[in-house]
């Protein structure tokens, strides 16, 4: 039987991986770990019965233990960076699933790596700011790393039938988010609740606010980089509002390769816990009868900076990704708090990317301190 670890198991992506496991009825679930909510987990360790948990939060951590005493379940609970690797390390595991969100995940992914842990990986946040420490290492211990996030398993997919033959270029798709043809005067006024509805795809906050920002495609052009070794100039960004094409690849002849179907993370969810295997699925199809077109739009690069700035950050690469990625988080964090307005958080972004010394080959403890840094020296910092 198949053993999986899942961190960030009560957000978005970790509770439709338990769905997943609960439609096949053939997977194990040896470790859970979430940030920090009591009732979802313990009902989650009620139902799949995992020898080790891990609430990053101490206090939440203690709170879980104890009710699971009073309940009489056995189950090791585990709190803060320590349980996290320990859940991402534990000898039964096959796959370790990176639900978590933001760079939280960079350690316990490479705990998970060294110990031989397969990764289906959902946490792009990991690959964006440690990338090439991530896929050597990877490769060095023999590990696959399978795409969660739907593009690249798209991309992923359409690679299966390339017999050794390289792409010359990755089509990443984009919804382009819920405000797509707004201009930045009619963006500046954007409230966290606008924002954090997404027409097709059901995600959890951050993503949703990097979705609108495009942000979030930003971060996958650098991923894409990483999981296909190809450079960004070589990656083009589609804009499909629709969300039927996945992805595409385009080989040296010109053929174009797609993945397309209803927008559902659970199918590659699914595609990366059983790959290769293809298991069956009843959810809805993609009906060609009802289709009558596949919109294509090009990114607004004027009203949507963020994706240039993405751009810059890949070729440059060295610690510049880091920074990209750690002021968004700072930024969106702040959004949400009412702190900043919308337009702020590429604004951000662009302020300290130009303010950046530049780390030509950041190790594991650069890419931490320059997170900390800028969380250190942001943290005052209020618009509103
Ligand atoms: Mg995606």
């Amino acid at each position: 039987m198949k053993c999986i670890s899942i961190l960030g198991s009560t957000g978005s992506i970790g509770t439709q991986t338990l769905e997943v496991v609960r439609q096949n009825g053939d997977i194990k679930v040896s470790a859970l770990a979430a940030n920090s909510n009591v009732e979802k987990i313990y009902a989650q360790i009620k139902e799949f019965g995992p020898g080790l948990v891990c609430l990053y939060n101490e206090e939440k951590a203690a709170e879980l233990s104890k009710r699971l005493k009073e309940e009489g379940i056995t189950c090791e609970v585990t709190s803060g960076m320590e349980g996290l690797i320990a859940c991402a390390g534990i000898d039964e595991a096959d796959i370790v699933v990176t639900a978590f969100v933001g760079m939280i995940g960079i350690r316990p992914t490479i705990e998970a790596i060294l110990k031989g842990k397969d990764i289906a990986l959902a946490n792009k946040e990991t690959l964006v700011t440690a990338g090439h420490i991530i896929m050597p290492l990877a490769k060095e211990k023999n590990v696959k790393i399978l795409p969660v996030d739907s593009e690249h398993s798209a991309i992923f997919q359409c690679l299966q039938g390339a017999q050794g033959n390289r792409p010359e270029k990755i089509l990443l798709t984009a919804s382009g988010g819920p405000f797509r043809g707004k201009k930045k005067s009619e963006l500046k006024d954007i409230r966290p609740e606008d924002a954090l509805k997404h027409p097709n795809w059901s995600m959890g906050r951050k993503i949703t606010i990097d979705s609108s920002t495009m942000v979030n495609k930003g971060l996958e052009v650098i991923e894409a980089k990483w999981l296909f070794d190809v450079e960004p100039d070589n990656i083009e960004v589609v804009i499909q509002p629709q969300s039927i094409i996945h992805s595409m690849i385009e080989f040296t002849d010109g053929a174009v390769i797609a993945q397309m179907g209803v927008p559902d993370m659970k199918l590659p969810i699914q595609y990366a816990l059983y790959y290769p295997e293809r298991r069956e699925r009843t959810a809805k199809r993609l009906d060609f009868r009802e289709l009558t077109s596949i919109e294509i739009d090009k990114p607004d690069n004027e009203n949507f900076p963020a994706l240039s700035m993405a751009y810059e950050a890949c070729r440059t690469g060295g610690s510049l990704p880091t920074v990209f990625n750690a002021v968004n988080e700072i930024a969106v964090d702040k959004f949400l708090r009412g702190d900043i307005g919308y337009l702020d958080i590429a604004d951000m972004i662009g302020n300290a990317m130009a303010k950046h010394n530049l780390i030509l080959n950041p190790t594991l403890d650069n890419i931490l301190n320059i997170e900390d840094f800028l969380k250190h020296e942001l943290a005052g910092y209020k618009t509103r």
